[in-house]
């Protein structure tokens, strides 16, 4: 699997956040225990700046897991509860996390996040709206528990459904049927998930000469060593020319 974005072209980028955390069940964990380090969202919108201080230029990079082939979390955990998957998925087994966040320490990418706190005990069903606050979980995601870390699956549950229609119907998964979340919920369809076999915007993007990957200019080429399977387009900007005002 793979997984591809142009970052130039990602409009409202906190509604991919909302779309993830709807989607995946992630819990609202409330400004106290962001203050202190403690976020839960599994994608998160990096921003950078560059030129002057007057006018700086903008941009921003959505980051969450990028699936290594050769992840550096599933060396380090010792009760083997972050696994990789025959698609090319690092996928956490929350009932055997023990919750020692070696795996949090060792991403170099920063994405994994940790249930401090049992967050959907602490959640207030009461009042009137109680009953149908209890609906708001998606039934395909498991509501995870204190002590568990979790990360970004790239919405396994819509590939396990895409898979189990793709099995009755004896055929295979088709390009570009199993859409993530926040891929869904990107109105100018900047980003890509599929096969990287198949003919699909992932794979072009994976061939792209203007891809790149996080880390890819790092001296120690993390990116060489984790091969990531997320790609980012370059971003093409049009400037004024110096002597043009
Ligand atoms: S990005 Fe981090 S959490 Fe995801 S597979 Fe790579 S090392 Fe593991």
């Amino acid at each position: 699997m793979g997984y591809g974005h142009r970052p130039d072209s990602l409009h409202r980028l906190q509604r991919l956040v909302v779309a993830c955390q709807a989607e995946n069940n992630i819990p609202i964990v409330g400004r106290e225990q962001v203050i202190i380090g403690r976020e839960m969202h599994w994608l998160r919108i990096d921003r950078y700046y560059r030129g002057g201080i007057e006018a700086p230029d903008t941009c921003f990079q959505p980051m969450m897991c990028v699936h290594c082939e050769n992840a550096p979390c599933e060396l380090v955990c010792p009760v083997a509860a972050t696994v990789h998957s025959h698609e090319g998925l690092n996928q956490m087994v929350y009932n055997r996390c023990v919750g020692t966040r070696y795996c949090s320490n060792n991403c170099p990418y920063k994405v994994r996040r940790f249930n401090f706190l049992n967050y959907d005990a602490l959640f207030n069903y009461e009042g009137d709206n109680a009953a149908s606050l209890k609906l708001l979980r998606n039934p395909d995601v498991t509501v995870r528990s204190r002590g568990v870390m979790e990360k970004c699956t790239y919405c396994i549950q819509r590939i396990t459904a895409a898979r189990i229609d793709a099995q009755k119907e004896d055929r295979p998964i088709r390009d570009g049927e199993v859409k993530t979340a926040c891929q869904q919920a990107c109105p100018v369809q900047a980003i890509v998930f599929g096969n990287l076999r198949d003919r699909h915007d992932a794979s072009v993007l994976g061939s792209s000469s203007k891809r790149f990957a996080l880390h890819s200019g790092c001296p120690s080429s993390i990116r060489m060593t984790t091969r990531a399977s997320a790609w980012s387009a370059a971003a093409m900007r049009a400037r004024p020319a110096a002597n043009s005002r």
